[in-house]
């Protein structure tokens, strides 16, 4: 044992280590230090400087770039990155030990009593989250935007005081929660993703996306989509105290939230607050981004949220850069931003909700893809598909022969360069690769803002090379 060990166990405080120097790490990191703990943070990689310049005012030990095993096996208690998997050497080997590990949030949520309103999903988290965030902020509530967007949890719990969170949760984040308990549990769909992380068995991913439900109880709602497969299978499954707020784009017996095809309304209906509105004046289009509304809509509406505020709120938000976001619109073509389109699923609700005439960018790092889920979309839609990607070979053999024309580029550039060769107005230029972006860019927003950069250059020198008349 060494001194600095041996200080610590006298002193009697817990030991708290934290893997990961990122957002979530850090945070906890500073909060286990307001909570009197000794604290360590170590990250394999490289910490960022604006994240070490943290841990340096608070005067938090930290490393960076290896672990030091001996200091980590000490700990009483670690708050892991969701990033690190379960396989991680220093996991395997705090596992053999049986030193407990949790996620920031299980971390953050011992500190705070504010009501917490949890969202996950395979697709929409980030959109659900961001606008059930903007309801609540615009009726005036005091409410912090935490996990996989805005600051940290653990740091918002640290510094500031919140009545309300709105928590995106990804299944690696909800791995860690065992205690936690949400007020509001909303679980948008379940559809292959990430399965290299669960064994590439279904059913592993399915129970870590149900884990949002534990703890609740019956005065604690689940939201969810009623007509997902996987989800209701599931649920027939456990048992569940909370109260159940199903929705649905058809009415259905349990319904809470549908669409009342008579005059196309969307109806929320909930104890608390029920309400209508024209699905016309919702702010986001297509049918996945319905299912966003109401679930962000039944979320506002069991907070008791003024019926007014949750109609101008829906029909205002202003959207979420790389989903559905509209770039340009050049000649009569439009241009479509949808790169966080990382696997097939969510591609076939932005297919769903295009015109024919679609021209379609896919392509990148290939996560095990099964594209039959989009070929009836394609068939109806897409006029021509442009590869873009390191290896297109998988795109190429699966489409050849089922789009009127499909192309082979390896650099965004190219792949631009062939849309404006071939589109014609009317048609829509549609970036929704179903792929990561690991093979030519360094993350999905890098490839979402190079495309947004090349379409609006290519637009500033047609303006340019336009003759001025007079
Ligand atoms: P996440 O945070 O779960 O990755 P996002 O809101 O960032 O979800 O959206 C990711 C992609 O999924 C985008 O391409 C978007 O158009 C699509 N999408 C959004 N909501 C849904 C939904 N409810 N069902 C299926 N796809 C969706």
């Amino acid at each position: 044992m060494n001194n600095t060990s041996l200080d610590n166990n006298l002193n009697n405080k817990k030991r708290l280590v934290v893997l990961g120097g990122g957002e979530s790490g850090v945070g906890a990191a500073i909060l286990g230090k307001k909570e009197g703990m000794d604290v360590f943070l170590s990250d394999s990689g490289t910490i960022k400087p604006h994240y070490i310049e943290m841990l340096n005012e608070e005067g938090i030990e930290w490393e960076h770039q290896h672990h030091t095993m001996e200091r980590i096996l000490q700990a009483d208690e670690v708050v892991k990155s969701p990033g690190i998997p379960p396989t991680a050497p220093v996991i395997r080997a705090l596992t053999e030990r049986s030193i407990p590990i949790i996620s920031e949030i299980e971390f953050a949520g011992r500190y705070t009593d504010a009501k917490m309103v949890c969202i996950t999903g395979s697709n929409g988290k980030t959109t659900t989250t961001l606008l059930t965030y903007h309801i609540l902020k615009n009726a005036g509530l005091n409410v912090g935007l935490a996990g996989n967007v805005g600051q940290s949890l653990a740091l918002q719990v640290a510094r500031d005081h919140h009545d309300v969170y709105v928590i995106e949760l990804s299944s690696f984040q909800l791995e860690g929660m065992y205690k936690f308990k949400a007020d509001i549990a909303v679980l948008l769909n379940i559809t292959p993703d990430h399965l290299d992380r669960y064994e590439y068995k279904m059913e592993n991913y399915v129970r870590a996306k149900f884990r949002i439900l534990q703890n609740l109880t019956p005065t604690d709602a689940f939201i969810y989509w009623q007509d997902d497969p996987v989800i209701e299978a599931q649920l027939k499954q456990i048992a569940t105290e909370a109260s159940l707020y199903p929705f649905s784009e058809h009415l259905e017996p349990s319904s809470h939230a549908y669409v009342d095809e008579s005059d196309d309304e969307i109806v929320f209906d909930t104890k608390a607050t029920s309400l209508r509105m024209p699905r016309a004046d919702l702010a986001l289009n297509g049918l996945h981004n319905l299912y966003n509304s109401m679930a962000a809509g039944l979320s506002a509406c069991l907070l008791d949220i003024k019926r007014e505020d949750i109609r101008e709120a829906l029909s205002d938000f202003e959207g979420v850069e790389h989903r559905l976001e509209p770039v340009a619109e050049i000649d009569g073509v439009r241009f479509i931003n949808d790169s966080k389109a990382t696997n097939v699923n969510s591609c076939w609700y932005a297919l769903e909700s295009m015109g024919p005439n679609t021209i379609l960018i896919l392509g990148g790092k290939d996560k095990g893809n099964d594209y039959t889920e989009i070929e009836p979309l394609v068939k109806e839609k897409v006029k021509a598909i442009v590869c873009m990607g390191l290896h297109n070979e998988k795109l190429l053999d699966f489409f050849t022969g089922k789009v009127e024309a499909i192309y082979d580029t390896h650099s965004l550039q190219e792949a631009v360069d062939t849309c404006f060769d071939i589109a014609k107005a009317g048609d829509t230029v549609l970036l929704s690769p179903c792929c990561a972006s690991f093979d030519l860019f360094s993350s999905y927003e890098d490839r979402g803002r190079q495309f947004k950069d090349a379409v609006r250059s290519r637009e500033h020198k047609e303006k340019e090379s336009q003759p001025i008349t007079k």
